[in-house]
């Protein structure tokens, strides 16, 4: 069966180190765990190097974290107005954008006694979720008038439907709303999330942040890198996750198939290079299993193609014997495809 490997001890200090970088000017983070579906280890290795706040998009899987006793403040990331009772029940800070759903929040958080507290996400370009500036403060006074509702914050969201990267323009219109809202309704603002591992450039480079005191960070922590231009975060750890599967054959192979031409098993036609005669591997682990195109080859070994069961590779430059295991990174997308699948096996390694 292919694995997943997980090192946790590089997972555990890509978070303490992106606590302490973003530390410096002041910016707490909250790890957002679902792209490794809250898997209690993992979360609780992101907790161990600092992170405070944990936040998913799926209700499902913060009651997974909380029943395997993970201890941090919840955030959900996606609410629905019908999840709003079990919202109030399991999550400590929901993103919210629409009245009724904060309606419904602060109906059930006074049947259950409870105060749920909000962050209102606004919407700085990208157009995924958010409120339209103009219509914040609208908003915000509907929402003071919610007898079992705290405002906490605002955030924003770039980088994920529309591409849009942050900068100092968007960060500082956050920053602008924000003080204009603490200012029109004498109120503090605890957070003000300016976004998510695609922020990472525009800290660097930028000279203010404003009243930013909050990211959201899910690919950093996981896989070391920012996502604007996805190039490692220097002083992190970028393979934390690697995917095994084991050599079932190995035979020299025209390049070349021989026979009529017709569709393959995905109903496409396919093309090939003649390279001669070549060193070819079969693995077993093909597209029921994972996503193919999310994984990156460590070394020289290429991926010639693969079918629902296996891949095939291109075994030129190493001598890989039946019974061998190949290894490979994880883009974003090949993390969640393995970490969702049934067929990968997750076991977790503790490194140095
Ligand atoms: C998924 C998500 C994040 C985390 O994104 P990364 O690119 O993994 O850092 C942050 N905020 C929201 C609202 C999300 O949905």
């Amino acid at each position: 069966m292919p694995r997943i490997e997980i090192t946790l001890s590089q997972i555990r200090d890509n978070a303490r180190m992106l606590c302490e970088l973003y530390g410096q000017k002041g910016i707490s983070l909250m790890g957002v765990s679902k792209a490794v579906l809250g898997e209690p280890a993992i979360i609780e290795a992101m907790i161990q190097g600092g992170v405070k706040f944990i936040a998913d998009s799926r209700l499902e899987t913060i009651q997974k974290m909380r029943n395997a006793g993970l201890s941090a403040q919840f955030v959900l990331l996606r609410t629905a107005l019908s999840q709003a009772e079990a919202v109030v029940k399991s999550v400590d800070i929901s993103l919210n954008t629409e009245i009724e759903t904060l309606k419904q929040l602060s109906y059930y958080a006074k049947i259950h006694h409870q105060e749920h507290q909000i962050i209102l996400m606004v919407e700085l370009g990208d157009l995924r979720e958010g409120i339209l500036p103009e219509d914040l403060s609208q908003l915000v006074r509907e929402t003071l008038a919610l007898s079992h509702i705290t405002l906490v914050g605002i955030g924003c969201n770039l980088a994920c439907y529309g591409g849009v990267k942050p900068d100092s323009r968007n960060m500082h219109e956050l920053s602008k709303l924000a003080q204009r809202i603490e200012k029109e309704f004498q109120i503090t603002l605890e957070i003000v999330s300016g976004g998510n591992s695609a922020n990472y450039n525009w800290y660097e480079s930028t000279q203010n942040i404003g009243k930013v005191n909050n990211l959201r960070l899910g690919e950093s922590i996981l896989l070391g890198c920012e996502t604007v231009g996805r190039k490692a975060i220097p002083g992190l750890y970028t393979s934390a996750f690697q995917v095994v599967a084991e050599v079932i054959e190995s035979k020299r192979k025209p390049s070349l198939p021989w026979g009529e031409i017709g569709q393959d098993a995905f109903g496409n036609v396919p093309y090939f290079r003649d390279r001669g005669v070549c060193q070819r591997a079969i693995i077993a682990l093909g597209r029921q299993d994972m996503l193919i195109s999310g994984l990156r080859s460590n070394s020289r070994l290429e991926i010639l193609g693969s079918s629902s069961d296996h891949i095939i590779l291109d075994g030129h430059h190493y001598d890989l014997q039946v019974g061998d295991e190949v290894n490979f990174g994880l883009d974003y997308g090949g993390l969640l495809a393995a970490m969702t699948s049934p067929f990968i096996r997750k076991q977790f390694v503790n490194g140095t």
